[in-house]
C-alpha cells in the first residue's frame, strides 16, 4: 500500500536568516528514510505519465522502485543510462515544469519529490560511483568546443562508443554555467567536478584555456585530423537594455558578477578578486540568472536586494524553489516594474529609475503583453545594478567560419540531427536554442552525439 502523504516528504535547509549570510548549500539531501518514505508515494504508474515530462526519458518509477527494494546502485544506475548529470539534474531542473508536472500525485496534493530522489541516489553514490568503464578505442578524433552540459555530454557518449574525444574550453575549469554561472548554494562546484572527473576517467581529454576562433580555428581542428565537431559554446553573451546609464561604475551584467562570484570565488576571503560590495543592489529580470545574481548579492553583504521585474509573479520564468527561497532570505520583489534609467553621481551608480507597467488583455495565443503606466516612474536607491534579462551566442566562432549559418539571434541553424550547414560540425544547447536549460542542453549533446557516431561510420 503506497503512503498516501499528500505533501512531498520535507528536505532540511539551513534556516533563511542563516544561508543568506554564507555560500554553503541551501537544502540537505534527503536520509535514507525520507528517501524510503518520498519513494513509497510513488504509484508506479502503469502509462508512465512523468517520463513523458522528462526531456532525456529517465525511467522514473523504475528507478523509484529500486529506491524502495533498498537497491540504490541499481536506481542510480537507471538513472545514469539516460541522464549523465544525475547530481547536477536532481538540483537544478525545473523538475516542476517537467517530470513532476505530470505526476498524478500532484492532482490531489504535491507530485513525487522526483528531483530530490535524483539526487539522494546521485549523492549516495558520490564517493562509491565509479564511471571508468575503459572503452576500446575505435581509432577516430572529434573535437568538441565548450564543457557546458551540452559539450560534456556529447563528449561523454563519444567516449563510451571509443572515439577518442577531445574538449577545449575557453575558461580555465571545465563545466561551463554548471561553474560559472550557477552559485555553490545551488549547485556546489565539488559536485560538477565529481562529473569532470568521470569524464576524464572515461579517457576524455579536456583543454582548458582554449578559445576556438582565436588559438586555433575550426577549421584547423579539421586539419588536426578531427574528424567531426562538436560546438557548444552556450549563450555567454550578456544583453542590455540599452538604457541611459547603463556605463555607470556599478553596472554589471549578471554573468560578469556571477563568473567573478562562482569561478574567481569573490566570496572568499583569500583570493582577490574584485566586486562590488555594494549596500544596495537593483537585479534586473525574473528568471533563474536574476534570482541567482540577487541571493549571491545577499551573500556578499548587500543590506538591501531588489529584484526588478516588468512582468508579475506569474510569468516570472525562474524555477519556483528559487522564487520561494529569494523571498524567504528578504530578497523585495519589485513586479510590473521596468527601469528606464540608471541614476548616476560621480560616474558611479545612485540610483535606478524606473516605470510602473500593466498587464494588457491576453493575444491569440493566449499571451498578456505588458505597457508602461503613464506618470508612474519611481526612483530606487540604489548602489549598484544588475542586468539579468537574458543572453546570446557569442559571435566569435561563426565570424572565424566560413559557411556556418546562424539566425537572427545568432543561434546555429542546425537540422533535426544537430548538423550545421557545415559537413561533419554539429551544434547544440544554448548556442542553438538560445538560453535554455541544463537538460535541454544535455539532449542536444547526446542527439549530437549519435548523429556524429553514424556520420563517422558512414564515411
Ligand atoms: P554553457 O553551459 O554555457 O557552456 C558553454 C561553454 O563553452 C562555456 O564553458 C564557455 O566558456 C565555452 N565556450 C564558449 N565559447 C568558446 C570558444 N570559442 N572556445 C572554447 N570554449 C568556448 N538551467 C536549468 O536547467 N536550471 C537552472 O536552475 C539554471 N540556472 C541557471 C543560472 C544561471 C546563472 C545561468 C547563467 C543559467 C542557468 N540555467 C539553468 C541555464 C543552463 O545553465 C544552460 O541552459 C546550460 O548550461 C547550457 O549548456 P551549454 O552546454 O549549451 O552551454
Ligand atoms: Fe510515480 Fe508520479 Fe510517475 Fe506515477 S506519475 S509513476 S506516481 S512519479
Amino acid at each position: 500500500m503506497p503512503n498516501m502523504q499528500l505533501e512531498k516528504t520535507p528536505v532540511r535547509e539551513q534556516e533563511p536568516k542563516v544561508r543568506a549570510h554564507n555560500f554553503d548549500e541551501v537544502s540537505a539531501c534527503y536520509t535514507d528514510s525520507e528517501a524510503l518514505n518520498e519513494a513509497n508515494r510513488c504509484l508506479n504508474c502503469k502509462n508512465r505519465p512523468c517520463v513523458g515530462g522528462c526531456p532525456v526519458g529517465v525511467r522514473i518509477p523504475e528507478f523509484i522502485e529500486k529506491i524502495r527494494e533498498g537497491d540504490i546502485p541499481a536506481a542510480y544506475g537507471i538513472i545514469k543510462s539516460t541522464n549523465g548529470l544525475p547530481a547536477v539534474c536532481g538540483r537544478v531542473c525545473p523538475q516542476e515544469s517537467q517530470c513532476e508536472s505530470k505526476c498524478v500525485r500532484g492532482i490531489k496534493g504535491e507530485p513525487v519529490g522526483i528531483g530530490r530522489l535524483e539526487r539522494y541516489c546521485a549523492d549516495y553514490m558520490a564517493d562509491k560511483a565509479s564511471d571508468a568503464e575503459n572503452p576500446v578505442k575505435n581509432g577516430h578524433k572529434v573535437a568538441v568546443i565548450g564543457s557546458g552540459p551540452s559539450g560534456l555530454s556529447c563528449a561523454s557518449d563519444l567516449a563510451k562508443l571509443g572515439y577518442s574525444v577531445t574538449v577545449f574550453e575557453a575558461f580555465h575549469t571545465a563545466g561551463g554555467v554548471l561553474m560559472y554561472g550557477i552559485p555553490e548554494f545551488r549547485l556546489p562546484k565539488a559536485t560538477v567536478q565529481r562529473e569532470i572527473d568521470g569524464l576524464r576517467a572515461l579517457g576524455v581529454d579536456i583543454q582548458t584555456d582554449m578559445v576556438i576562433g582565436k588559438i586555433l580555428s575550426v577549421d584547423e581542428l579539421f586539419e588536426q585530423g578531427y574528424e567531426a565537431v562538436f560546438i557548444g559554446t552556450g549563450a555567454g553573451l550578456p544583453n542590455f537594455m540599452g538604457i541611459e546609464g547603463e556605463s555607470l561604475v556599478g553596472v554589471y551584467s549578471a554573468n560578469e558578477y556571477l563568473t567573478r562570484t562562482n569561478l574567481m570565488k569573490a566570496y572568499l576571503d583569500d583570493y582577490d578578486t574584485p566586486i562590488n560590495r555594494s549596500k544596495a543592489i537593483a537585479v534586473v529580470g525574473g528568471g533563474n540568472v536574476a534570482m541567482d545574481a540577487a541571493r549571491s548579492a545577499l551573500r556578499l553583504g548587500a543590506e538591501k536586494v531588489y529584484i526588478v521585474y516588468r512582468r508579475s509573479a506569474d510569468e516570472m520564468p525562474a524555477r519556483r524553489e528559487e522564487v520561494h527561497h529569494a523571498g524567504e532570505e528578504g530578497i523585495e520583489f519589485k513586479y510590473l516594474c521596468n527601469p528606464v534609467e540608471i541614476l548616476g553621481k560621480d560616474g558611479k551608480v545612485c540610483g535606478i529609475k524606473c516605470v510602473r507597467m500593466e498587464l494588457t488583455e491576453p493575444d491569440q495565443s493566449g499571451r498578456r503583453g505588458v505597457r508602461p503606466i503613464e506618470n508612474s516612474e519611481f526612483e530606487i536607491e540604489v548602489d549598484a545594478v544588475i542586468m539579468a534579462i537574458g543572453t546570446s551566442p557569442n559571435p566569435l566562432i561563426r565570424s572565424t567560419t566560413p559557411g556556418l549559418e546562424t539566425n537572427r539571434r545568432g543561434c546555429f541553424v542546425v537540422d533535426e540531427n544537430m548538423l550545421t550547414t557545415r559537413e561533419g560540425v554539429y551544434a547544440g544547447g544554448d548556442a542553438v536554442t538560445g538560453a535554455a536549460t541544463v537538460i535541454l542542453a544535455m539532449g542536444a549533446g547526446k542527439r549530437a552525439a549519435k548523429a556524429i557516431d553514424e556520420y563517422i561510420r558512414s564515411k
